[in-house]
């Protein structure tokens, strides 16, 4: 009899495909799944016998931040705790290749202040590199890339806010092109953010024809989330229809001063598929963001140096032109800015301020009401105290749409998080981020087996075979003799997600700092343990998945 070098035996297997779970034993040899056979009758090496627990594919996490943060924590600490053995990078069109030297800093402005870490180095150039950088050092989950529109513009001129030339835009093709053949996904836009706000669709589309002839995708934060989102979501469609290319529409909830439900959204993107056109969703199921106070400033000057922002704030004809710019809101900015532009200022909860700490944990309609002074005055007087350090948790998309598109079969589950660690520069300060830890697991726990809003095999079909299948990733996300043996056991009845905190918010807060999960008993990639026992277990078999034009 043969013996395989790890057998998974005893346990309830959600293949991934949606249908309901069956009882089998996992045969693991060399990486991929070699049989799957009644229980009890294959051996192995290693045999780890689950007790009837469920095993599923290794969650795919299709939209993802961690570009940089995957370089300071190789191990990929929050993802692979909660069950994610691969993500997708790239998205919000910043990736951090190619990198033309004459705009590293420009770069490293946009990626904030993990771009001063020792790991990470700036000493790739192309997307080729790029990727080499990230297989080199060992990764805990696979990664996949796509390549950041807002990359290539930078590559190609700078930040500037205006059109490109026609040999400006020559060059992103081409840079594009090179991403593509290294093995981009795809090509990423955030239309909401410098510099993709100042592109037009026509420049979109053009550079997405590059993006056609490869097979990849195209993914985006569209250019406006609340107030606009229906056009934007059709500019997004039209763009995949003129180039040719699918459409992935990223964490297209919408937020606070949206026209609409999510069903108005969900109806464009199923006109398009009725039409023919390939175009599918994902979504995250948390309701709040924290980001800096400075990321709710108009575009143009949230990315100067905080002196510079505090002295045009403290100008009252300066600070005067800031507020209408906001609620003008005429470049649509990204989702949170709804609540300034809307007066919500009760649903802004204060959870970084190192020099006014006695505003953590108050909304800033309580601070505001504290000071005697107006609300949206008590916003930029925080930013000027603290500068880019202030941060709070906006909370900004109502759950009735986390709902409908959770049940939408077109719309797949992603976190929008990256990759963290409760230890080292990715905790600290310690960031309010439970998407990246209790995405997978929350939405198993609060939404399948609390309030049976999904089936259980339709949530991980979600987390699985749907966006392996957007990938072009024939043989991951399915439990099938053949495929890599990235597979996940966890115990429903256990599971419980750590990090998810929710709203209205009470200090201090519930699940902050965030822990990993419960109920996550294995994880393993490329058929090596990664967690397992006393947690992870330090293993680094992830890969580089590279797109493959024909699939
Ligand atoms: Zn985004």
């Amino acid at each position: 009899m043969t013996i395989y070098d790890l057998v998974i035996t005893n346990g309830r297997i959600l293949d991934g495909s949606g249908n309901p779970w069956f009882r089998g034993d996992l045969a693991v040899q060399q990486g991929r799944i070699i049989e799957i056979a009644p229980v009890g009758t294959r051996q192995g090496r290693q045999t780890i016998d689950v007790a009837d627990r469920f095993v599923a594919p290794g969650f795919i996490d299709i939209h993802t931040h961690s570009d940089l943060s995957i370089l300071v924590n190789r191990r990929a600490e929050s993802a692979v705790r909660q069950g994610v053995t691969t993500q997708l990078i790239g998205n919000c069109g910043m990736s951090p290749a190619p990198l033309e030297e004459a705009y590293i800093s420009e770069m490293r402005r946009q990626w904030g202040p993990i771009s001063e870490q020792p790991e990470v180095t700036w000493e790739w150039h192309s997307f080729k590199q790029y990727l080499d950088t990230l297989q080199d050092g060992g990764l805990g989950i696979n990664i996949a890339s796509l390549a950041g529109h807002g990359a290539l513009r930078i590559a190609a001129m700078g930040l500037d806010e205006r059109a490109p030339t026609s040999s400006e835009l020559k060059w992103m093709k081409e840079l594009v092109d090179e991403a593509m053949q290294a093995g981009a996904f795809g090509m990423s836009t955030g239309l909401v953010y410098p510099p993709g706000c100042y592109a037009t669709t026509d420049e979109i589309i053009a550079v997405c024809q590059v993006v056609s002839r490869y097979h990849g995708m195209y993914a985006s934060h569209i250019r406006g989330e609340r107030e606009t989102i229906l056009e934007a979501v059709s500019e997004a469609i039209r763009i995949g229809r003129e180039a040719g290319v699918p459409v992935q529409i990223s964490h297209n909830a919408p937020k606070f001063g949206a026209p609409c439900d999510a069903s108005a959204n969900l109806r464009l993107v199923e006109d398009a598929r009725s039409m023919g056109q390939d175009v599918t969703v994902d979504n995250d199921v948390h309701t709040d963001l924290a980001p800096a106070l400075v990321d709710g400033l108009p575009q143009e000057i949230q990315d100067l140096p905080a002196n510079q922002i505090a002295n045009m704030l403290q100008d009252p004809e300066r600070r005067r032109m800031i507020r209408n710019e906001i609620v003008e809101d005429r470049k649509p900015a990204f989702g949170p800015v709804g609540l300034l532009k809307h007066n919500q200022w009760h649903r802004i909860t204060m959870l970084h301020a190192p020099k006014s700490l006695n505003v953590i944990g108050k909304t800033i309609q309580a601070v505001a009401d504290e000071r005697g002074s107006d609300p949206f005055d008590t916003y930029f007087d925080l930013i000027v105290e603290n500068g880019h350090e202030a941060e709070a948790i906006f909370d900004y998309i109502d759950e009735t749409n986390i709902r409908l598109l959770l049940q939408h079969p077109a719309v797949m589950i992603s976190s929008d998080g990256q990759v963290l660690a409760p230890y080292g520069f990715l905790n600290d300060p310690i960031p309010y981020q439970p998407c990246s830890y209790g995405e997978y697991p929350g939405v198993l726990e609060r939404y399948v087996r609390n309030e049976p809003l999904l089936s259980l095999q339709e949530a991980i079909r979600k987390m699985t075979s749907f966006p392996a299948q957007r990938l072009g990733l024939r043989d991951r996300g399915v439990l099938r003799e053949g495929a890599w043996a990235d597979i996940v056991v966890f115990d429903l009845e256990r599971l419980h997600d750590r990090a998810t905190n929710l709203y209205p918010h009470t200090y201090p807060f519930e699940n902050y700092p965030h822990q990993y999960p419960e109920g996550i008993d294995y994880v393993f990639v490329n058929g090596v343990m990664v967690v397992g026992g006393e947690g992870h277990t330090g293993a680094l078999p992830g890969c580089v998945l590279r797109h493959q034009s024909k699939y």
